[in-house]
């Protein structure tokens, strides 16, 4: 399966924010968005012009995208899919990337990063409902239990994930056992429940042109 292998930092410098994709460096000054915050490459600290427009929207899918770390295709395939159900297209679309298992993941404090997420889910430390799923994209539904699977608890990456988010609050569309390592999934999230700094109707007016 076809995945993004470049530095992830480089992403954060180009969309000129932190998309907090490696987990604790991001919140230390390691952080190259602490140092050198503009654009990578030769030209990088010179591109000033102000986006509008076209490029606004482009930035924002970009940024969504590279937040949840996702690419063009798949991504594309959420907002055609959200713009086929019942609902606000943009809040159909942030609602299929919140309910991919990888961010659940991510999001009850299990990894620190999503990336880290999406590893543990490939190597089989993560259950849904009492049996291993191995599919990032996998959608949870309402109902659905997602735990850490026995054996995989004591792995350093899960054990350091649990004292980072001891500091964290869970989303309230899921309620967790952190102590067990073990989390319902209540409903499916709202927007107003989706803590992302996203402007998800730029993203619906590029894909509609
Ligand atoms: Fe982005 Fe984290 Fe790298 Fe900082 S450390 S640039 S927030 S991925």
């Amino acid at each position: 399966m076809a995945r993004y292998k470049d530095a992830v930092c480089r992403l954060c410098r180009r969309e000129g924010m932190k998309l907090f994709l490696k987990g604790q460096k991001c919140f230390t000054e390691k952080c190259p968005i602490e140092k050198r915050n503009f654009a990578p490459g030769q030209h990088g600290k010179d591109r000033k012009a102000k986006i509008v427009g076209y490029g606004l929207q482009l930035r924002e899918k970009q940024k969504t995208k590279r937040m949840y770390f996702t690419l063009e295709k798949q991504f594309r395939n959420y907002f055609e899919k959200a713009a086929r159900t019942k609902g606000v297209t943009g809040e159909m679309l942030l609602q299929q990337l919140e309910r991919r298992l990888d961010n659940v993941v991510y999001r009850l404090g299990f990894a620190v990063a999503r990336r880290q997420a999406r590893q543990l889910v490939r190597h089989g430390h993560i259950e849904v409902n009492g049996k291993k799923v191995n599919i990032p994209s996998y959608q949870v539904s309402a109902g659905d239990t997602v735990a850490v699977r026995e054996r995989s608890r004591k792995l350093v990456i899960v054990e350091q994930a649990k004292e980072v988010a001891s500091h964290q609050a869970v989303p309230t569309w899921m309620s967790a056992d952190r102590d067990n390592y073990t989390a319902k999934v209540l409903s499916l999230p709202r927007r107003e429940e989706i803590a992302m700094p996203v402007n998800e109707q730029l993203i619906v007016e590029l894909y509609s042109k």
